[in-house]
């Protein structure tokens, strides 16, 4: 029954050696098949919990054989064992064009991690300026710290970016669609002047995941997820992956185990729950989005809609020619709304959770206020008056959305009251 057992598919981190079984299936069927070798599942369908710190050895032979620091080989639990060498691999082979997957223990220490390892004192970090907040803490934090300097760029300003890679670059950092104001970026182009300067390009696909942007395969060289968002799903777990090709891989390897970078078998165990049902709930998301970010763009109260999956959004046009698939994360800017008002819009939402993070089964809503970490992107965006500047952004959940659209017109309501 099932072909659970397939013994030479990778090494145990989740380096594919063979691609033949990852050619063979398709992307629903790796979703469920992933990480399930017998070695690890035993009798049980999903891979256990695997707890462990000290391995122990047969013999002193057996410690003078052992190859401390292969692949799969267990020898100390900061590698990680069996739970987490199942969601890594499982990760590899949804990730065209990947050689192997690390884990850490939140996207913001993958974003650290991968950074430190392709960086040097004395080199220069392009960063999109629509990075994630703590991307930009990072580098003008401990990557300063280290001796890197990091220049901001505006990524839809595809010269300036060129002139940029020809004053020497060593990396250059994107996000695509970006947090909060969800620019999409022609990663294919940015890649392609990058690594004609020698840079090398690393992407935060937390947005899209693998699923709906094969960043590997788009030019990108490492690729950056928040498993806390789709992956995990249910809101109930921190958790962050790296993914490269061969040229890439064992860099942030040795980066990652240098520095120690590990998570927790239950963890582990509840991402890769997640990872099962990952397409199905981000189908369900984006179409519940797209239903949301229709009936919003019809709202007097909202001056625009920046919502890649819709026609006529800013980055639309992009995101069909690049992507595979969208997600439930999207913002509005508000029109003629001070934050008085913003905040009673929020207050007023009952089925909208209001806080951080995103890509759970919830739906949620913030404010943001992008001014503050941006210093390249015009805001607010080309067709918006100059006055509408408050943004609203929503993490659309798998609820009705007829009772979503009832709860934001009845928030709308409030709002003017
Ligand atoms: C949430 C998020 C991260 C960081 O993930 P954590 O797991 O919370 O550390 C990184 N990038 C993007 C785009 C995010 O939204």
């Amino acid at each position: 029954m099932g072909c659970r057992s397939r013994p030479s598919q990778t090494d145990r981190t989740g380096t594919l050696t063979d691609d033949s079984n990852r050619t063979k299936h398709r992307t629903a069927t790796r979703l469920v098949e992933g990480g399930r070798r017998s070695e690890w599942t035993g009798a049980v369908v999903n891979p256990p919990v695997w707890r462990g710190s000290t391995h122990l050895y047969e013999s002193h032979a057996d410690l003078l054989t052992g190859k401390p620091n292969a692949d799969g080989h267990f020898h100390y639990g900061r590698r990680g064992g069996p739970t987490q060498w199942a969601l890594a691999e499982a990760l590899t082979e949804i990730e065209p064009g990947s050689a192997g997957t690390m884990l850490y223990p939140s996207g913001t220490a993958a974003l650290f991690s991968t950074l430190a390892a392709v960086l040097k004192s004395g080199d220069r970090l392009a960063l999109s300026d629509n990075a994630y907040e703590p991307t930009r803490q990072i580098a003008f934090g401990p990557l300063a710290q280290m001796g890197v300097e990091t220049m901001t760029f505006d990524p839809l300003d595809l010269d300036r970016f060129e002139d940029l890679c020809r004053s020497g670059i060593a990396a250059v950092m994107l996000e695509s669609p970006g947090s909060q104001t969800m620019e999409v970026c022609d990663v294919p182009a940015l890649a392609k002047i990058a690594h004609a300067h020698d840079a090398v390009v690393l992407l935060d696909n937390t947005w899209a995941s693998p699923l709906g942007f094969a960043a590997l395969e788009n030019g990108v060289d490492i690729t950056i997820m928040s498993l806390t968002k789709h992956v995990g799903g249910h809101s109930d777990l921190l958790m962050g992956s790296a993914a490269a090709g061969q040229q890439y891989y064992r860099a942030i390897r040795l980066a990652a185990q240098v520095q120690g970078q590990h998570v927790s078998p239950d963890d582990a165990a509840l991402a890769h729950r997640g990872l099962r049902t990952m397409q199905m709930r981000l189908a369900q998301s984006t179409a519940n989005a797209l239903a949301l970010a229709q009936w919003l763009e019809s709202r007097a109260e909202v001056a625009q809609v920046l919502c890649p999956m819709l026609p006529g959004s800013p980055g639309h046009e992009l995101w069909k020619r690049d992507f595979t698939g969208g997600c439930g994360l999207f913002s509005v800017v508000l029109k003629d709304a001070d934050k008085a008002a913003r905040g009673r819009f929020l207050d007023a939402l009952d089925l909208f959770g209001m806080g951080y993070s995103w890509g759970g089964f919830e739906s949620l809503a913030i404010p943001f206020d992008p001014e503050r970490i941006r210093d390249r992107i015009a805001w607010p965006p080309a067709g918006c008056d100059p006055e509408d500047r408050l943004g609203v952004r929503f993490s659309v959940g798998l609820e009705d959305t007829e009772d979503l659209i009832e709860d934001l017109e009845q928030a709308f309501a409030a709002m003017h009251a």
